[in-house]
């Protein structure tokens, strides 16, 4: 896979919004409030921004977009670890290649059912799916071959609505199969 992430694109729009003044700052927040999104330079603005009164207004204007967009709905899911397999190391994470004291484990299609029906006993209606990053032992297929058994397990409380995914960087036509599994 290429390298996606334009490094020099990203510091150019750190710099030139450095220390912004008050006025960008207030004008950013006036786009906010229109809910139609803020462009990267934007968003470098508030997250540069240091004067604790302007913090203050964003944090005020994050509660209203939050608000206007989701209003005072929380919506569970239940995590569902499929595999920990992993060829990466990040050095927070328990999967890490180097750590030789994890159990390795890629669930069967017949466990991930097992599974999936636990979490809707619970009344669990949202998954959250996910697994480390292997070429071999998490590989796309076998993460969309998951979400088929998991949308067609049932059982008496119902049926799990929503997967979430939680995936290794995909190329598009990569990203379209998964969008297509059901
Ligand atoms: S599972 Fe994710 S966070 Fe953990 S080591 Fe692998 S890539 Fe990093």
């Amino acid at each position: 896979m290429k390298d996606f992430i334009d490094d020099d694109k990203i510091q150019h729009v750190l710099d030139i919004s450095v220390r912004p003044e008050k006025k960008r700052v207030e004008d950013v927040l006036d786009k906010a409030k229109e809910l139609k999104g803020l462009t990267p330079e934007e968003t470098s603005v508030l997250l540069q921004t240091e004067d604790k009164e302007l913090i203050n207004e964003i944090l005020i204007t994050a509660r209203f977009v939050k608000e206007s967009i989701y209003g005072n709905r929380l919506v569970l899911f239940a995590p569902l670890y499929i595999a920990n397999h992993c060829s990466n190391n990040c050095l927070y994470c328990g999967f890490r290649r180097a750590n030789k004291e994890l159990k390795r484990v890629a669930l069967t299609m017949e466990e991930i059912a097992a599974e999936a029906q636990a979490i809707e006993a619970e009344g669990h209606k949202r998954i959250l799916m996910l697994c480390g990053e292997h070429p071999t032992r998490s590989s796309l297929d076998y993460f969309i071959e998951a979400i088929e058994t998991v949308y067609a397990t049932t059982n008496f409380n119902g049926e799990i609505r929503r997967i979430n995914v939680e995936v290794a960087p995909l190329e598009v036509e990569e990203f379209k199969r998964l969008k297509a599994a059901k």
